[in-house]
């Protein structure tokens, strides 16, 4: 069902290329060396962690940050550009590392170091060599084959060896995923570190032998194939789990080195929103793994024996990865789980204000920017262009790195994406086809998505293919437009507002649990003749206007001149961010369809700032 719900850009022209993809997800924390002192586990952590007396320092030095799952992440030179990396320090150790410098420290050091570090121009790059491992592991792995397909046989023979039957074994492909190579019939595992450079080779042991004495790794197996593409991967403690699962699930499966885990694994790991966890000679680590990697998104699997014996009889590994359970019951909630946000809502300086609006500044100047976890309402009278908007404020984002899944229930999808081609190409491009491949190659590998649907749709089929895309394509913003026409249009109007009031408690609901931006848009209940649409115009009821975080109303007015036509403008009616309320004029573009100006090397670049200033912001 998922498969058929979702798919990537409209036609045949826009092409995937997947490791083009990757660039629109840069998380620098991949491309970062495995620290070699590495910390071990404290056999005693803390229930709650340093994350409170780190960040009651960061606030008292005026030091802004931002919090991931498991890190508060600060800048880590003076300039606020690209320049700078960013330092992660760990919420449960406050152990910290730069991303693109590598200074590393304990909490201590980091207030020591912090002087210095500010006070610097930038943070230099550090890059290391791709192989690093000792002369005689490098000579091992020299004299090693990389499996082919023609060494099928070959592969028959050595992996019977290791007690595979004909029946259950492993595939050539999946031991190609990993690297795995065959040496003097044995086969050899690469371990990589979070910088992607191989730092230790495994001679493979026979999985029943490893029962026994299982192997310590040095480094994870199987951090080579992490991408930023990944929302989900499964951690087990041996290298034959890693491979059956991965094979039999098409799930990412990584082996971690049992004793130690660093604060860059951390970070490789941040944009993971699901982790599952099977260990079955420790559960205790377990337990303690899931403490430090954010229990709020670790679910245990607590099978009777583990994934590769499993495997090896002929059970089926994707239900038990399927029911794993999660650590934290969500439906139960300490004071503590948000006694933060409370302080930083309350702090609000301190809490980055989201994604900023490259082609509407107003519009981050009124509501700060795009935040994950909050819901928008749009709308505005029959005709006044709200797809059209969305489009471009969608697009924005999702230039900027923002996935996105667009859900046109109204207007057919190909036709989404020609305006939206047409405004990213900022041309018309009936009259310019000679750039029309060039640009539709680049708005391929923007990180955006369409659903299949097409007018009435069940809500829970709707919420259910979100949910499939946050955890697969890592979506951070859902576009729904519109509501009406999810619902369809045959409801007597009392009942009418009833169920779209219930409809956007749900999408509230899917915003706060998945960290994910919506944007619903909602046509007006009745359309004013004379005056401006307000709130009222939209809801049922006051609560579901309470359940918004930002109300975004394109207002229109005629114009009593001569010449007719009209002038809009978008107003923002509430903001639940700081507060701050306001409109600005929206000019549209009939070449461009755009309703912003066109940016940079052109001469009206400062037109655009009378044009969308010419209306003052209203508080
Ligand atoms: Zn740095």
């Amino acid at each position: 069902m998922f498969s058929s719900s979702i798919f990537r850009s409209t036609s045949n022209y826009l092409l995937v290329n997947p490791y083009i993809h990757q660039l629109f997800h840069s998380f620098n924390s991949i491309n970062t060396p495995l620290s070699k002192k590495q910390t071990l586990i404290d056999p005693n952590p803390p229930l709650v962690g340093q994350a409170i007396e780190i960040k009651e320092y960061l606030r008292e030095n005026s030091i802004p940050f931002d919090e991931s799952w498991t890190c508060i992440k600060a800048l880590c030179c003076r300039s606020s550009s690209r320049i700078s990396g960013l330092i992660h320090i760990e919420k449960e150790r406050g152990d910290f590392v730069c991303s693109k410098c590598s200074t590393t420290g304990t909490w201590l050091d980091f207030k020591t170091q912090w002087p210095h570090l500010k006070s610097r121009i930038n943070c230099p790059k550090v890059t290391t060599a791709a192989i690093q491992l000792p002369d005689k592991e490098r000579i091992i792995w020299e004299q090693s084959q990389a499996i082919q397909d023609k060494d099928k046989e070959l592969l028959e023979v050595i992996l019977a060896r290791y007690g595979f039957t004909e029946e259950y074994t492993l595939s050539s492909t999946t031991l190609q995923r990993y690297g795995i190579r065959i040496y003097q019939d044995q086969l050899i595992a690469p371990l990589y570190d979070t910088d992607r450079s191989l730092v230790d080779i495994v001679v493979l042991d026979s999985p029943s032998n490893s029962d026994t004495k299982p192997l310590k790794l040095s480094a994870p197996f199987g951090l080579n194939i992490l991408s930023a593409r990944n929302a989900e991967i499964i951690l087990v403690d041996s290298i034959w789990d890693a491979l059956c699962i991965y094979q039999t699930t098409g799930k990412l499966a990584i082996a971690l080195p049992n004793t130690k885990f660093s604060i860059r694994i951390n970070m490789a790991f941040e944009h993971l929103r699901k982790i599952h966890i099977w260990y079955t000679n420790d559960k205790a680590f377990a337990f303690r793994l899931s403490n430090i990697l954010n229990p709020h998104r670790c679910f245990m699997i607590t099978y009777p024996m583990n994934a590769h014996s499993a495997f090896k009889i002929g059970h089926s590994l994707k239900p038990i990865v399927n029911e794993s359970f999660a650590v934290i019951n969500k439906c139960i909630e300490q004071f503590d789980t948000f006694r933060d946000l409370i302080r930083d809502e309350l702090f609000q300086r301190t809490r980055f204000a989201g994604t900023q609006w490259q082609r509407f500044p107003m519009l981050s100047q009124i509501i700060k920017g795009h935040r994950a976890g909050e819901l928008t309402v749009l709308t505005g009278s029959t005709g006044c262009g709200k797809t059209t908007f969305l489009s471009e404020y969608s697009l924005d984002l999702c230039t900027q790195g923002v996935s996105t899944l667009f859900g046109s229930f109204e207007i057919q999808t190909h036709r989404l994406a020609k305006v939206m081609l047409t405004q990213y190409s900022s041309l018309n491009l009936t009259k310019n086809m000679h750039v029309f491949d060039k640009f539709a190659d680049q708005f391929t590998r923007l990180p955006m998505f369409f659903m299949t649907f097409h007018g009435q749709e069940s809500i829970d089929k709707v919420i259910n293919t979100m949910g499939n895309a946050v955890a697969i394509h890592n979506i951070q913003h859902v576009v729904i437009d519109n509501l009406q026409f999810m619902m369809g249009m045959d409801y007597s109007n009392g009942d009418r507002f009833f169920k779209q009031d219930t409809l956007i408690h749900r999408f509230r609901k899917f915003a706060t649990n998945n960290k994910c931006h919506v944007t619903i848009v909602i046509h007006p209940r009745k359309e004013e003749d004379e005056g401006d649409l307000s709130v009222s115009s939209i809801f049922g009821s006051a609560k579901a206007s309470q359940e918004s975080d930002n109300i975004l109303i394109i207002q229109q007015k005629k114009l009593a001149n001569a010449a007719g036509g009209n002038i809009k403008y978008l107003q923002v009616v509430k903001n639940r961010f700081d507060g701050q309320l306001g409109r600005f004029a929206l000019r549209f573009d009939k070449e461009r369809l755009s309703f912003s100006r066109p940016n940079a090397t052109r001469d009206d670049v400062d037109d655009n700032q009378q044009q969308q200033q010419s209306i003052p912001i209203e508080q």
